[in-house]
Parts: structure tokens; sequence; C-alpha cells
């Protein structure tokens, strides 16, 4: 099995040219074989997930960033299916409203984190704070150019302190995003997902993916990796989640805790 973990990681100050990445990329694996990977990678992952429950010391917080489209809330359903309810956490980052604008950008993410023994999915993050931010011009640019720096040391206080940060970037092309478009316009039970806000964000497709970039040049570090994910193929996408998401829990080496007694010679009749 190719080793995806490796294949899709962003190395830590690199610079990645989204344009050499193929969108519709399958890392030399087919659909049939697919499945049964994903199928052995979700067992596995149920298993890690009741031992980092079970341990109860650290957390995992699954970072989902990509274009309207791109499979985030697919990707939630596909990967994470199998997993005990009791120890997931997921979040969907809005537009900052409420209190949430009464603060700073980081307040609303540092309040949603997982507790330790939880897996946390961020369904977008405070990435947004450099992406829709930036592509905007919602804060000047010496406001949102500092943050790159602040969410670096953000997770880095994250990492010291229990907390696994792994982020997805799900990469598809404008022509896969069309053709969801028109399917969320053709099949009525996906008419509810389709908002005219996405339209007129895919006029900015090339400032996305400019900014996109920065980010994961910025924003990939040793203690909080950025994986880019092939994903116009949703089966690729899954399989690849999934690959890399059970070998981050596999290196935490997660144990369960010991007993709070000793249980030898106890037995109940
Ligand atoms: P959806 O993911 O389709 O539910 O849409 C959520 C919307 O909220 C997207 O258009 C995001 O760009 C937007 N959003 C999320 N976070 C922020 C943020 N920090 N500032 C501005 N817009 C945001
Ligand atoms: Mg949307």
């Amino acid at each position: 099995m190719k080793d995806l973990s490796k294949a899709l990681l962003v190395p830590p100050g690199s610079r990645i040219k989204l344009a050499s990445i193929d969108p519709s990329d399958t890392c030399g694996y087919d659909k049939e074989a697919a499945a049964g990977h994903l199928e052995k990678n979700l067992d596995r992952l149920s298993v890690l997930q009741y031992l980092l429950y079970a341990e109860a010391a650290r957390s995992v917080l699954v970072v989902l960033q990509g274009i309207d489209a791109g499979g985030k809330d697919g990707a939630i359903r596909d990967v994470m299916t199998g997993l005990n309810p009791q120890g997931v956490k997921v979040t969907s980052f809005k537009v900052p409203e409420g209190a949430e604008k009464r603060h700073d950008y980081l307040w609303r993410i540092h309040r949603a984190l997982p507790e330790f023994g939880q897996l946390g999915i961020f369904n977008r993050s405070h990435y947004e704070d450099v992406l829709v931010v930036r592509v905007h011009n919602l804060v000047p640019k010496d406001v949102w150019s500092q943050r790159y720096d602040q969410i670096n040391a953000f997770e880095r206080m994250l990492a010291e302190n229990g907390t696994r940060v792994v982020k997805f970037l799900l990469y598809i092309d404008k022509e896969e995003q069309a053709r969801r478009f028109n399917q969320r316009i053709e099949d009525k039970t996906k008419n509810w997902k389709f908002s005219t806000a996405d339209v007129k964000e895919r006029e900015y497709w090339d400032d996305y993916i400019a900014a996109y970039q920065d980010m994961l040049r910025r924003c990939s570090t040793h203690h909080a990796p950025w994986y880019v994910i092939p994903a116009n193929k949703k089966w690729f996408r899954n399989l690849a989640l999934s690959q890399i998401l059970r070998a981050e829990l596999e290196n935490m080496n997660l144990k369960f805790p010991k007993p709070t007694a000793d249980l030898s010679g106890i037995h109940f009749e």
C-alpha cells in the first residue's frame, strides 16, 4: 500500500503549487481495492478512537478546509461513520456572529476544541481568517498577514499540551465544482445545498488558490501538518483521509490507562 501520509503531506517550509497537483490523482489506487482498504481503515479507526477515549489524556483535532462543494460534509459523513458519537465533536464554522464578532478570531476556535479523549472535527476553521477574510479584504492586510505566525503559535501550544492537530485541504478543480453545483440544482434532494453565494465565490477561484498556497507554505509544520487531498474522486478522498488519520492515531501510541484499583482477586458471584 502506498504511504499516503508521505505522498500527500505538505513538507514544512515547502512551496506547493496547487496547479502541479492533479485533483483526480488516485496515487495508483483503483476504486475496487480502495473499498477494501477503506473498510479496514474504518475498523481500525474505531479501535483507535476507543483507546483515545479510554486514555482520556490527549485529543485529536482534524481540520477540514476546501472550496465550496469540495466535499467537507461528505468526508465527515463517510470517514467518521464508524466512530462512537460520544467521543466525537464536530464543529462547523460559519460567518462570525454575535459574541464571535466581539472577540479575537481564535476565541471561538479555542472554545470548540475537543476535550481530552475526544476526536474533534472542524468543518472550516481558523484558516477562514486567512482565506475568505483575505480574499474579500474583510480586515486589512497588515492584520491578516500576521495571523499565519499567530496560528502556528496557537497550534504549537495545542501540540505541546496534548492536542494533535491534523489538517486536510480537500482539493477539487473548477470543472468538478461545476459538476457538483449542477447536481445540487438537478437533484431535488440536493437543492437545499445550493447557494447563490457559492456561485459568487467561484469567481474568486484564483484568489482562493493563492490564499491556499500561502496557508500551506506558512502553516504546514511538524507539530500540525497540512495534507492536500486530491478530492475529485470521492472514493479516493475517503481512502486518503481514513488512511492518514489512522496513521496519525497509530503514531500517538495510545494505551489503556492503568486500572484505578488492584483487580487481582476481585470477583463477583
Ligand atoms: P458553509 O460551509 O457552506 O456552511 O458556509 C459557511 C460560510 O461561512 C462560508 O462561506 C465561509 O467562508 C464563511 N465563513 C466561515 N468562517 C468565516 C470567517 N472567519 N469570516 C468570514 N466568513 C467565514
Ligand atoms: Mg457553502
